[in-house]
């Protein structure tokens, strides 16, 4: 099928409200037409008008097993063509989303017990607050509601997940954050650090800050604390050295349930199945969502650990049946879309592969970056890595942002045909690519990312 490129994107700009997009600049053709995707295939994209990218972010790190597998689309048509949909409510089921709950509390991390679906990473982690919120209702302990996020944490747009998220311009203008979420520190090292303190005290001092924060709130407020395993939009930031064990020895004391949001590092991004594999977090309530389908279909769960669900089942006699559910809960063609994929997951190994070839990825970053005068930083796990810019290395002072060092960058990259993203926090250029990704494939991205980041270097300096 051949798309008139012009009508298309007419049509979409009278039509279409982009996220995160400047909307006059968009209106008035300042930033000149979308970029209508076509097809893709392996960790490549293409568009219209026949220009084929390297997706060095697997959409929004999302892809994760690639695109083009015939598989996943092959399991959603049949699922499609045989039910294509039934609601899970009053205890309906279909054999792809029992299967899929039984592989997901199996292979968690923790003591996990059952699988409640949404849509989107944002409306699991909706669906986590009022599960903090009900537990500590049905438990006795009505008090105890506040949810305490990080700095620069990233865990949704809707009005709890988007209070959750810790950069203030998701709040900007609309009216977040909602007053029962309270924010702590950022977990990084580079920027938070004080001079000559180790990795290690940075995290001791994080967790001191967050058990003060505990005690000024009044532990009987503070119901859960939420956090990525690594933070993604916030910087793709890895953990500094012994953050997770100090943070879960505050948790544990004060009886606050961690929920990891693995949206970004569940299903194999970081090198293990999930980033709290990777960082001995043992959480109580886990998010997914991206990855669970590799996008193929909006899916999303909220993993309930055992604490947690045996509160509830203890009270149901008392408060009668689990009032919370959507249409789409636990869809089966998400469901289908899901098995396939972790099929792929698990027989192409890809924790194993994001682990190596995510450690060749991480060599290249640092070999052709860290030395560079405008880098700051180059860091990541497994794949998902980013090189952050500074206008000075010693000092480690920001560029002026009027500058968009990040967002030329990232341009300069996708001009030769690359898509890697300019964090929204700061002059970050990140990229999180499809976990099939192989070394000559590595070698061509950081190639390009070389070329781009030194054409704006030439300009900076
Ligand atoms: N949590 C994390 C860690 C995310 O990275 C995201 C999205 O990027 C979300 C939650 C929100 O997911 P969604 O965009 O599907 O609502």
């Amino acid at each position: 099928m051949t798309i008139d490129i012009a009508k298309i994107s007419e049509l979409d700009r009278r039509s279409v409200l982009h996220p995160f997009t400047q909307l006059k600049d968009f209106a008035t053709g300042k930033l000149g037409d979308p970029t209508i995707v076509e097809t893709g295939k392996g960790i490549r994209i293409q568009d219209a008008a026949g220009k084929e990218f390297i997706d060095g972010f697997a959409g929004l790190y999302c892809v994760n097993v690639g695109y083009g597998r015939t598989e996943v689309a092959e399991a959603i048509s049949r699922q499609a063509y045989r039910l294509a949909y039934y609601h899970s409510y009053a205890a309906h089921t279909t054999d792809e989303l029992a299967i899929l709950s039984d592989r997901l509390v199996k292979m968690a991390p923790g003591k996990m017990s059952k699988v409640f679906y949404g849509m989107s990473g944002s409306d699991a982690n909706e669906t986590q607050a009022k599960l903090v919120w009900y537990y500590n209702n049905l438990r006795g302990k009505p008090k105890k509601k506040k949810i305490i996020s990080r700095d620069r944490g990233y865990h949704g747009c809707s009005i709890i997940s988007g209070s959750m998220t810790g950069m203030s311009f998701y709040h900007d203008h609309m009216d977040l954050p909602f007053s029962q979420i309270v924010h702590t520190g950022v977990p990084h090292h580079y920027w938070g650090g004080h001079p000559g303190e180790t990795e290690v005290e940075f995290s001791k001092r994080r967790a001191a800050e967050l058990d003060e924060l505990i005690q000024r709130e009044g532990p009987e407020t503070v119901g859960a604390f939420i956090g990525e395993p690594v933070l993604g939009t916030g910087g793709i930031t890895p953990p500094p050295e012994g953050y997770w064990e100090a943070i879960q020895a505050v948790l544990r004391k004060h009886d606050v349930l961690l929920i990891a949001d693995e949206v970004i590092t569940g299903f194999g991004r970081t090198g293990s199945m999930f980033g709290s594999d990777r960082y001995g977090i043992e959480p109580d309530l886990i998010t997914v969502a991206k990855g669970l389908t590799s996008a193929y279909f909006p899916l999303s769960g909220a993993i309930v650990g055992e604490k947690v669900y045996q509160v509830m089942e203890d009270a149901a006699d008392r408060v009668g049946s689990f009032s919370h559910g959507y249409t789409y809960s636990g869809h089966p063609i998400g469901a289908a879309a899901a098995n396939a994929v972790l099929d792929i997951v698990e027989n192409e190994d890809l924790p194993g592969k994001a682990d190596t070839v995510g450690s060749y990825f991480q060599a290249q970053l640092q070999a052709k970056f860290a030395q560079l005068p405008i880098v700051g930083e180059v860091r990541g796990v497994g794949l998902m890595g980013a090189i952050e810019f500074v206008a000075d290395r010693e000092k480690k002072t920001r560029f002026d942002p009027g500058l968009n060092v990040g967002a030329r960058v990232s341009k300069a990259a996708r001009d030769r045909g690359l898509i890697a993203r300019a964090m929204p926090h700061g002059d970050i250029l990140g990229f999180a690519p499809p976990l099939v990704i192989t070394k000559a494939e590595v070698d061509e991205l950081v190639s390009i990312a070389e070329s781009a980041v030194r054409s704006v270097m030439d300009q900076l300096v």
